[in-house]
C-alpha cells in the first residue's frame, strides 16, 4: 500500500508529506489504468487467436481438411474413369472395328464436345479456379467421350448382328464328314475321267463312299434340287445371299425341295455317281456373284474328323447352328 502513495518533502518544515491528488484526476487514472488493462486484454486474445486460431476457426480447418480430401478422393475417381473409357476406346478401335470390318471413329469426333478457351470463363478468379478448371474439364471429357462409346458400341451391336448372320450364312465347313480325302481341287485338269478332254475342274471332289450324308456347309435356300443335264446328276444348289452359291453334284439321293431354307449342317442328300462321273464322289462348288472360287478357301480346316461328326451330331440334335 505504502508504495501507491507518493510523498513529497516539504522544504519549510522539512517533513515528508504525503501528496493527494485531486479526486478528479484519480478518477482520471483509474480509466486509464482500466483502459489500459482492456487493451491489454485484447492484445493477449488477438495474438493467441492468431497463434493457435479459435475453436470455431478449428472446427472450420477440420471441415476444409475434409472437403480437400474428399475432392482429391473425386479427382481420383475422375482419373480411373478417364482410364476405363480410353481402355474401351482403345478394344474398340483395335479389336471390334477391325474385326467387323468398321471404320474408326474420327478423332475430331471423338473430341467434339471438349477444350475451348471460354467454356470455363465463370470458374476463373478463384483461390482454386485452376484445380475447378482441370475437374471441371475432365467431367466435360469423360461425358462426351462416354457419349461417343455410346454411340460406338450400339453401331458395333448392330454390325455383329449383321456380321453374325452373314457368317452363319457363310460356307465355312466340309459338306462331307473331313476324314474323307480329297479329290481333285479346283484346277485345270489335262484330262477329264469321263470325257477325256482337257477341262477346268471349278470345284473340290471329295472321294467318299456311295451313299455318304451330304450338308449344307451354310444358311441359305434351297434353288436347284434335281437332275442337271450338264454333267452334275442329281444335284443341290443353295443360294446363301450375299451373291454365294454352293453346288453339290453327282448325288445318289436328294433330301430337300427346292424352296427349302436351310441352315449350316442341315442333311440334303447322299453321294452318288449320278452325272458325268468315273465313280462314286462328292463334287462341290462354290459360286460368289457368278465367278467360281475354291472351296478351299472357305473351309475351317482346322477340325478334328471327331469335331466334325460331333458338329454335324449337335446340328441334328438341334436343327442348326448356333
Ligand atoms: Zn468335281
Amino acid at each position: 500500500m505504502f508504495r501507491n502513495r507518493k510523498y513529497i518533502l516539504d522544504m519549510s518544515d522539512l517533513q515528508f508529506k504525503q501528496i493527494r491528488l485531486p479526486f478528479k484526476k484519480r478518477l482520471m487514472r483509474t480509466f486509464l489504468w482500466f483502459m489500459a488493462s482492456v487493451m491489454m486484454t485484447l492484445v493477449y486474445v488477438f495474438l493467441f487467436r492468431s497463434l493457435f486460431g479459435s475453436p470455431k476457426e478449428k472446427l472450420l480447418e477440420q471441415q476444409v481438411e475434409n472437403l480437400k480430401l474428399q475432392f482429391s478422393l473425386a479427382g481420383r475417381e475422375l482419373d480411373r474413369s478417364l482410364e476405363e473409357l480410353n481402355s474401351f476406346r482403345l478394344s474398340d478401335e483395335i479389336r471390334y472395328r477391325p474385326i467387323l470390318d468398321m471404320d474408326s471413329i474420327p478423332g475430331t469426333y471423338r473430341k467434339a464436345g471438349f477444350g475451348g478457351v471460354d467454356r470455363y470463363r465463370e470458374l476463373a478468379g478463384y483461390a482454386n479456379s485452376d484445380l475447378l478448371i482441370l475437374y471441371r474439364s475432365k467431367i466435360d471429357v469423360i461425358t462426351s467421350m462416354a457419349r461417343v462409346q455410346k454411340e460406338s458400341y450400339s453401331a458395333i451391336a448392330e454390325r455383329a448382328t449383321e456380321w453374325k448372320i452373314e457368317k452363319d450364312h457363310q460356307p465355312y465347313i466340309s459338306p462331307v464328314d473331313v476324314k474323307y480325302r480329297l479329290g481333285d481341287g479346283f484346277k485345270f485338269r489335262e484330262k477329264h475321267p469321263v470325257l477325256g478332254t482337257p477341262r477346268m475342274h471349278y470345284g473340290q471332289d471329295f472321294e467318299v463312299p456311295y451313299g455318304t450324308d451330304v450338308h449344307a456347309t451354310g444358311n441359305g435356300t434351297v434353288i436347284e434340287a434335281g437332275w442337271n443335264s450338264m454333267g452334275f446328276g442329281n444335284f443341290v444348289v443353295i443360294d446363301h445371299g450375299y451373291g454365294i452359291r454352293t453346288t453339290y453334284g453327282h448325288l445318289s439321293r436328294i433330301n430337300v425341295p427346292k424352296g427349302l431354307k436351310v441352315k449350316r449342317g442341315d442333311l440334303i442328300g447322299q453321294s452318288g455317281n449320278t452325272g458325268t462321273s468315273s465313280g462314286p464322289h462328292l463334287h462341290y462348288q462354290i459360286d460368289q456373284f457368278g465367278q467360281h472360287k475354291n472351296p478351299i478357301n472357305f473351309f475351317n480346316n482346322d477340325m478334328s474328323a471327331e469335331e466334325y461328326s460331333e458338329m454335324i451330331q449337335t446340328f441334328a440334335s438341334k436343327g442348326r447352328l448356333r
